[in-house]
């Protein structure tokens, strides 16, 4: 990141979370405007229809701030671009590769591996990621209000197999500090629960979401907690996103980090040999890195297995064993994610 980039955030007066969510960018043409882009530029730079409306743009400005400007290639920006090629039809992709629906039994709960379940505990994200492998769930039907979670955390307290939570998304933490108290505790509470693990994007794209509130109920449970970012790129992280990691770690938590293998932008050893050097500088664990999903709409960012292996070959030279992240592949049916090599 060059330094020009970090007095811009540096100089910004401090912002509240909640307006930053508020006034996401969702105007392509303002991005386009705010990134200096020039639209002469090759068709991914040209606009999704159908993929725009199906799954609109949402980009937090703290976010776009770290994107260079007038540059189509921005590793940041080809994530959150909603480009023609997912209009694109292959029949080869599917709405819902995992067959997540088949999994979820009880309002906002999804189990697919023994020991574990996940709540989709908000209804949406800060950001929009164009790859996104849940960008056709069905979300509106799994915002459970408070009676409802209480009928699906009475079924989780009833199994005494579930001993770990997992709090996903949408973002979790686009939820509210009082609402995310009240679950929490509930979850806390649970007898058999030893730990909860939130899943979650927002500490990258909005770091300011990481409030002293927040890491109040953090810091108070008693289950050990697990927080898992969501980074593709080193170039996501600047010093905001340094601060936000340090006020997650002073709670307790055990920080990891899962990105996804995306074509075009980050397919490459130099690129995830340095974002798991940012991510330890951080005291944040590489966890997995995932093999796209073959999901409708994001055909363009598939990455295949043989390159995947190659990758990891390649970094596994380069770095100490602990920070090479597990290359995984989700199976439909797999009793855990599929390792690769
Ligand atoms: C990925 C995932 C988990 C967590 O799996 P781990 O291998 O423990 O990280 C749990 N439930 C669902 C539905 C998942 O997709
Ligand atoms: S933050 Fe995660 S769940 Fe949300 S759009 Fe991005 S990839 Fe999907």
């Amino acid at each position: 990141m060059s330094n020009s980039a970090l007095s811009v955030i540096s100089s910004d007066p401090p912002e509240k979370w909640q307006e930053i969510l508020a006034d996401l960018i969702t105007d392509p043409k303002e991005l386009t405007e705010i990134l200096q882009l020039n639209s002469n530029r090759g068709s991914d730079s040209l606009l999704a229809q159908a993929g725009l409306d199906r799954f609109s743009l949402k980009v937090p400005r703290p976010f776009a701030r770290r994107m260079q400007r007038g540059n189509w290639d921005d590793p940041l920006l080809r994530q959150v671009w909603p480009s023609q090629l997912e209009d694109e039809v292959d029949l080869s992709l599917s709405e819902d590769p995992l067959q997540e629906s088949s999994f979820n039994q009880a309002q906002g709960l999804l189990q697919k591996y023994r020991g574990r379940v996940l709540l989709t505990a908000a209804p949406h994200c800060a950001v929009n990621c164009r790859y996104c492998f849940r960008r056709h769930f069905d979300y509106a039907a799994n915002t459970p209000g408070k009676q409802q979670w209480q009928e699906t955390l009475g079924q989780i307290g009833r199994d005494s197999s579930i001993s770990e939570v997992i709090l996903s998304g949408g973002d979790p933490l686009a939820a509210g500090d009082n609402y995310l108290k009240w679950l929490l505790t509930q979850i806390d509470t649970l007898r058999q629960i030893t730990t909860i693990r939130i899943h979650t994007r927002l500490p990258v794209v909005i770091p300011q979401r990481i409030t002293s509130s927040l890491c109040q109920t953090l810091a108070s449970l008693n289950s050990k907690l697990v927080i898992v970012i969501h980074c593709n790129h080193g170039q996501e992280i600047d010093s905001s996103v340094q601060l936000a990691m340090q006020k997650l770690r002073a709670t307790g938590a055990t920080l990891m980090n899962q990105s996804v293998l995306l074509k075009g932008i980050n397919n490459d050893a130099a690129i995830l040999v340095s974002l798991s050097h940012k991510l330890f500088d951080m005291n944040v664990m590489p966890y997995y890195l995932h093999l796209p999903d073959r999901v409708a709409g994001t055909g363009h960012f598939l990455v295949d297995e043989q390159e995947g292996l190659d990758l990891i070959t390649e970094i596994r030279a380069l770095l100490p064993g602990y920070l090479v992240p597990r290359l995984v592949r989700e199976d439909p049916g797999s009793d855990s994610k599929t390792r690769l090599g």
